[in-house]
């Protein structure tokens, strides 16, 4: 379900940003802003400032910043739908009628009548495993030899399906479920000729609940020999899609806030046995590898995983999956390989939880499993091995949001795959970095063409840091329409190609262009997958130049002015490095009408250079190496 546009937008006007987030933190009015010491890093002088007017946060300490919905979701750790609904709840605004009310209410009454009618196959099934007599005689013959206690059985509800093709329809029946509802539920198979079959017969049933702890779907091992498959799991139902829920979460959820970290394990008893034997701060993924929305769901509880599946090859790669998936949502993961292949319920059962929890930590940093993987039967020696190796590890690096910790781990990877040539690793670093991410993804060009993209990679590797000039334009222009219609006309678009704020020159000049208004959510709109700039919007709206109304915009200008200058003086000499490459690549290959042009193209913008510093000026703001003579 999504909210209209609209009524987010009206919703950000109307909820007092203030309001909201001084609901969470302690604010004090500074100026135009509230300032607070920052909930998302630890400080003691405040440096995170929210400014009501624009209905925008910032920390000028740790960097996060955005609308009242990101603070909402950030903190309490939410969906965007979730954190719009705690908004208009705190102000007071009704949610406004989904365009879809009415699907959206009989899919809800559905999902309903679904977990009602597993609540009573549940309840029958247990039973059934309790004191079913001769029939469940092998689930608990299964149960016992597995060592499951009666009160594990109880804690994760465990039951038994008897073998029958309508002993569970006939029960839900007899509860008085109509026949519509029963083969909505999943838990009987249609027949093609009318009617419907029990779906899991002879089995032992395994419930998988949600949050709050309502069967939503079933999985259910076959208890007679040569009965495939060997676990059946429930299909989607109104209240079931796959790869929504987590098996254990809702008996292991308090225990994993409690102690931080959440161990990961696949199958239904590597829950199960280390939880009866105390390790309880456990989840599993089941089947499928672990998704997006599973790692979101783990994310309300725990920002620390330890990844622990099985030790054979498919599970090794469900695990770097798994690791993959982790990083995308900001975890921190690390790896269990328990010896032998075992499983975490076969090695807990042989050696007990004690030497489980030794293991477990000494879980390695998911860096070093994926480059432990990566190097496994491979020699460093032969280049292509190697290129294969650090083609491996990549995609792990990439996955890491954090900018800083992307670093290291690149370094630390590069640095065991033994990369050691520079601009190779500063291709390899920008293919990683998210704004990289489309060269990365190009068609290989021929050799020369290749080595190029490398230098320029590189040359433009060097500015990664948005400049003082650059952002110090932005701040001018972001904030003041007049400067805005004064400046940006003589703005061209290769004085910020090629910036790391490349993106939101080119949100501000089509904004300007369009007519539309310049600020947060606009310019969020436009530049909506850039990272840079989704931290760089909040700090240059929040650095508005004090200009009073009515003053004189004349230093303004000149300001806005230099830096525009320094952006075209930098981007020429961008160019000219560039060119002195390109240069003395004809001057080699003889190539005298390459060089002929080339060598103009470089006489001109030494001259075009020289034109814009005025005489006796600096050539280069400080920081700014320039090649040039
Ligand atoms: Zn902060």
């Amino acid at each position: 379900m999504r909210f209209p546009q609209t009524f987010i937008d009206e919703l950000r006007r109307q909820a007092d940003i203030v309001r909201v987030v001084g609901d969470y933190v302690t604010l004090k009015k500074k100026g135009a802003n509230w300032m607070a010491c920052c909930p998302f890093h630890q400080e003691k002088t405040p440096s995170f400032s929210v400014n009501p007017s624009k209905d925008i946060f910032y920390c000028f300490g740790c960097g996060k910043g955005g609308s009242v919905f990101n603070f909402v979701m950030e903190l309490e750790r939410v969906s965007f739908p979730e954190a719009v609904r705690i908004v208009a709840g705190k102000a007071g605004v009704p949610l406004p009628e989904l365009v879809e009310d009415k699907k959206f209410e009989t899919r809800r009454k559905e999902a309903d009548e679904v977990v009602q009618l597993n609540a009573w196959a549940l309840e029958f099934w247990e039973r059934q495993l309790q004191d079913g007599g001769a029939e469940a005689r092998a689930a608990r013959e299964y149960v016992e030899g597995r060592g499951l206690s009666e009160e594990t059985c109880r804690t994760f509800r465990l039951g038994y399906a008897p073998n029958s093709w309508d002993a569970l329809g006939s029960y839900l029946k007899s509860k008085g479920a109509g026949i519509g509802e029963i083969e909505r539920s999943g838990l009987v198979v249609k027949k093609e000729q009318g009617g419907y079959y029990d779906r899991f017969r002879g089995r032992l049933i395994f419930p998988v609940a949600d949050a709050q702890g309502r069967a939503v779907a079933f999985g259910a091992r076959a208890m007679r020999p040569g009965d495939e498959p060997k676990y059946l799991n429930s299909p989607e139902t109104a209240a079931y899609t796959k790869g929504r829920h987590l098996f254990g979460l809702s008996v292991s959820r308090d225990e994993i806030r409690r102690k931080k970290f959440a161990i990961l394990v696949e199958g239904y008893l590597d829950l199960i046995v280390p939880f009866q034997h105390g390790v309880r701060n456990v989840v599993a993924s089941l089947g499928t590898a672990l998704t997006p929305e599973q790692a979101k769901l783990l994310g309300r509880f725990a920002r620390k995983v330890v990844v622990n599946y099985d030790g054979d090859r498919a599970g090794v790669k469900a695990a770097k999956r798994a690791i993959e998936v982790l990083l995308a949502e900001d975890f921190e993961a690390k790896v269990l390989v328990l010896p032998d292949g075992a499983d975490p319920d076969e090695f807990i059962r042989a050696h007990g939880a004690e030497e489980y929890s030794r293991r477990r930590g000494q879980a390695v940093p998911h860096t070093q499993f994926v480059t432990e993987q990566a190097l496994a039967g491979r020699d460093l020696r032969n280049p292509a091995q190697k290129a294969e190796a650090v083609e491996e590890v990549l995609p792990f690096v990439r996955a890491v949001r954090n900018a800083i910790q992307r670093r290291e781990y690149f370094d630390m990877t590069m640095d065991t795959l033994r990369v050691e040539d520079p601009s190779l690793r500063q291709e390899l670093w920008r293919s990683v970095s998210p704004r990289g991410g489309a060269a990365g993804a190009q068609a290989p060009a021929d050799a020369q063409q290749r080595s190029e993209d490398v230098r320029r990679k590189v040359a433009r590797s060097a500015t990664a840091a948005p400049t003082v000039a650059e952002q110090r334009l932005l701040e001018l222009l972001v904030n003041d329409p007049e400067l805005r219609d004064a400046v940006l006309p003589h703005v061209v678009e290769s004085d910020y190609a090629e910036l790391p704020t490349e993106s939101v020159f080119r949100a501000l000049v089509t904004l300007h262009a369009a007519g539309r208004p310049v600020d947060f959510s606009t310019l969020s709109e436009l530049t909506d997958g850039d990272p840079l700039a989704a931290d760089l919007i909040p700090l240059v709206l929040m650095h508005e130049p004090e200009r009073a109304e009515g003053e004189a915009t004349d230093a303004f200008f000149a300001e806005a002015e230099s830096c525009l200058m320094t952006l075209r003086l930098m981007s020429y000499d961008r160019r000219l490095r560039e060119l002195a490459g390109e240069i003395a690549a004809a001057d080699r290959a003889g190539d005298a009408e390459l060089l002929g042009r080339l060598v103009m193209e470089d006489l001109e913008l030494k001259r075009l250079r020289t034109a814009l510093q005025p005489a006796g000026a600096p050539v280069t703001p400080a920081g700014d190496t320039s090649s040039s003579s």
